[in-house]
């Protein structure tokens, strides 16, 4: 059990140094005082957790972003619509979320995404955002080096971006206060920030924690936005940090 606290203490502690040792030198483009924040929503809708979440981002005068699930998009079709409503970012995640299937090939992970882009545009009228969030991330290790690579290539080769995250919010821990602390740890340590999240309905310390990330970014001066307002210098910048198209 020592042993055990020990090495928490040691893990807590090299996390901490690397999120300061890898403050970047980027984006000399990019305006001296000015800091954007992108708050990005995993794996949703889900019926009474997302529009909680609205409700937040409304209060606070913040637009964000979506990564909507087409499975969690059909049952919940009309928070998807609330979404569009709001004027928030809504991409296409993925259809159906399952690794072993999605990543069995490149082609399956395609079909898999074609179906949620479809039910997005049934649904709001919109497709074909330039973004796409590959589920665990551009450098999961659930999918095999070849069919990752494959994919990647394909989504540059047409034209569009991969994008990851600068901080993930831990929102699959339940502890609210871990995830406070993660995200003054963690956060605000790049001029352009994108921030992970999840809407799925057991989601519970999203909300919980949401206002604390909210505050936490407004006192460090960042304005907030949603993807489809991003301007070009902000994604050569997260080129530059590798949060869009990491090799
Ligand atoms: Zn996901």
């Amino acid at each position: 059990m020592k042993k055990n606290k020990g090495f928490l203490v040691i893990l807590t502690l090299v996390l901490i140094l690397s999120c300061i040792i890898s403050k970047p030198s980027y984006g000399a483009e990019i305006g001296k005082d000015k800091k954007t924040v992108y708050l990005t929503f995993d794996d949703g809708a889900s019926p009474a957790l997302t529009n909680e979440i609205i409700k937040v981002l409304e209060k606070n005068n913040i637009k964000a972003t979506f990564f909507v699930e087409g499975n969690n998009a059909r049952t919940n079709s009309g928070v998807i619509k609330k979404i569009n409503e709001s004027g928030m970012s809504i991409i296409p995640h993925i259809d159906t979320h399952e690794y072993n299937k999605i990543y069995s090939s490149a082609n399956s992970y395609f079909d898999d995404l074609k179906n949620c882009e479809n039910t997005i545009l049934s649904l709001t009228g919109k497709s074909n955002s330039k973004f796409i969030r590959i589920p665990g991330g551009s450098d999961n290790t659930v999918d095999s080096p070849n069919v990752l690579a494959e994919i990647k290539s394909n989504i540059i080769n047409s034209n569009k971006y991969y994008i990851d995250w600068t901080v993930d919010t831990q929102t699959t821990q339940t502890n609210i206060d871990f995830i406070e602390s993660h995200i003054r740890e963690c956060g605000g340590l790049y001029k352009v920030e994108v921030v992970l999240m999840h809407d799925l309905q057991n989601k519970v310390a999203t909300v919980k924690s949401l206002q604390n990330t909210i505050d936490f970014y407004n006192e460090k001066g960042y304005e907030f936005k949603n993807l489809d307002n991003i301007e070009e210098c902000e994604i050569n910048y997260l080129k530059d940090i590798r949060v869009i198209n990491k090799k």
